[in-house]
C-alpha cells in the first residue's frame, strides 16, 4: 500500500480546516485521481512551521521530515497554499521540497 501525505502553510491553517485537501483525497478527485482505484494510506497532514524559520535549523521541522521518512511516504501533495499570490513557491517550502526530494519522496503539486 503505498503512503503519502500532504503539506500545507501555517497561515492558511487559521483560515482552513482542510476540508477540500481531504474531500479531494477520499473522493480520489483532482490531485488525487491519479490513485484512483488504489489502495492509498493518507499517513500525514503536516504544515510548515512559519515564515522565516529555516527548515534546516528547525529540529520541529527536521522531526517532522524524519517521521514521514520512518512512515515510509512516497510522495507528497502540496496545497494551492504554499504558493505565493503571484504563483512563486513559498521559499521556506521550496526548501521542504528540495528535502523530501532528497529523501526519495515524489513531490506532487496540488491536492485540490
Ligand atoms: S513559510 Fe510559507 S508556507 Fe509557511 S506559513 Fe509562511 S508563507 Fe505559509
Amino acid at each position: 500500500m503505498q503512503k503519502i501525505a500532504i503539506l500545507n502553510c501555517l497561515k492558511a491553517n487559521e483560515v482552513c480546516t482542510g476540508a477540500s485537501c481531504l474531500q479531494a483525497f477520499y473522493r480520489r478527485s483532482q490531485f488525487f485521481a491519479r490513485y484512483d482505484g488504489q489502495n492509498v494510506e493518507l499517513a500525514a497532514f503536516m504544515r510548515c512551521n512559519g515564515c522565516g524559520k529555516d527548515p534546516r535549523q528547525d529540529a520541529g521541522m527536521q522531526e517532522k521530515l524524519e517521521r514521514l521518512k520512518q512512515e515510509g511516504v512516497t510522495a507528497v501533495h502540496l496545497g494551492v497554499c504554499t504558493k505565493k499570490r503571484d504563483g512563486s513557491r513559498c521559499p521556506v517550502i521550496a526548501e521542504i521540497v528540495e528535502q523530501l526530494r532528497a529523501d526519495g519522496m515524489e513531490i506532487v503539486e496540488g491536492t485540490h
